[in-house]
């Protein structure tokens, strides 16, 4: 095989700008759709759970009263099922990788104690609300039962027959 035929190629490359980047001098170029890893807004979590039903690989856990969601990062495989199910649009595929770490184990995120405050307050007027239905059907119901039932004089009248 000749050395020739790969001259034109070899020529033409030494006028071309090289392929390889410089990382990690320079900043590391990621294609188009590359997959990075998963980052929460927290705060506008809502606890609903359908990302942990929808992950593949049982990496994430969300506790709605304490206001956490948490990943292992070494079980996500950036498949991006959870960013495609969250209802408040909270979850976002980030370019670019985790920085390695030594520790396994989930990593939780905690909404801000403003957060927190205005959820609890949320939760409350949702109970008192529910309460409050709750005691107008029993209300409605007692009412419609009592319509339902015959008076004393009709009672009366019925014995006399
Ligand atoms: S990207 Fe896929 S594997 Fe990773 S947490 Fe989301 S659903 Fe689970
Ligand atoms: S699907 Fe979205 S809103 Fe629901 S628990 Fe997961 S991150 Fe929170």
């Amino acid at each position: 095989m000749s050395v020739l035929k790969y001259a034109p190629e070899a020529l033409k490359n030494l006028f071309k700008p090289p392929v390889t980047t410089k990382y990690p001098f320079e900043p590391a170029v990621y294609p188009e759709g590359a997959r990075g890893h998963i980052e929460i807004d927290i705060d506008d979590c809502i606890g609903c759970g359908m990302c942990v039903r929808s992950c593949p690989c049982g990496t994430l856990s969300v506790d709605k009263m304490a206001g956490t969601w948490s990943i292992d990062r070494f079980d996500c495989i950036a498949c991006g099922y959870c960013v495609e199910k969250c209802p408040k649009k909270c979850l976002h595929m980030i370019e670019g990788y985790q920085t390695p770490g030594v520790k396994e184990g989930a990593v939780t995120y905690t909404k801000s104690p403003e957060q927190l405050e205005k959820d609890r307050i949320a939760r409350e007027e949702q109970a008192k609300k529910a309460a409050a239905a709750k005691a107008a059907a029993a209300a409605k119901a007692a009412e419609a039962k009592a319509a339902a039932a015959p008076s004393g004089i009709e009672q009366a009248a019925a014995k006399k027959l």
